[in-house]
């Protein structure tokens, strides 16, 4: 019995009908090309009904692997969703406030145009009032040399 059981695993255990089950291949789906022991009577109605996947605990481990990968994936997916969405929102975000810079500058330059322009008007008007105040100066200096000359004449004619 000893020597059966080291053995079992290449000639499978024996089943109920104190036979070793063969080793056969699935071939349905889900479990297409998975091996398993199967009670070698299986066809006939007295058989044992003895069924037994080949390394059960692999399956389970890849089928586990398996169930994380998608959900992993899916969790991908969700993220690069996400991601294209903040993308799309920092682009936005990103036209936006270009468009207030060139709004900033526009108003920027419009101020530096009107302040330029008052500064020049007021610069020329300054330049009036002194051109008008030298005139004034020299038409009154003309009038006192004018005064200054008669007085000198009246004052030769006496
Ligand atoms: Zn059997």
């Amino acid at each position: 019995m000893s020597s059966t059981s080291t053995n079992s695993r290449f000639q499978g255990p024996c089943c109920g009908c104190g036979v070793p089950a063969p080793l056969r291949s699935s071939n349905q789906d889900p479990n297409r090309g998975r091996r398993f022991f199967g009670c070698i009577n299986y066809k006939q109605p007295t058989a044992c009904g003895f069924f037994l996947w080949l390394d059960p605990e692999r399956d389970m481990e890849k089928e586990l692997i398996q169930a994380e990968n998608q959900v992993l994936k899916r969790e991908v997916q969700a993220l690069t969703k996400k991601n294209e969405k903040l993308r799309k929102k920092y682009k936005e975000a990103e036209a936006k406030v270009s468009g207030y810079h060139k709004i900033f500058f526009g108003v920027l330059v419009v101020f530096l145009v009107l302040w330029l322009a008052t500064t020049s008007n007021s610069s020329s008007e300054q330049q009036q009032r002194l051109t008008a105040a030298a005139s004034n100066n020299r038409s009154e200096q003309q009038q006192q040399r004018a005064t200054t000359a008669a007085s000198n004449s009246e004052q030769q004619q006496q």
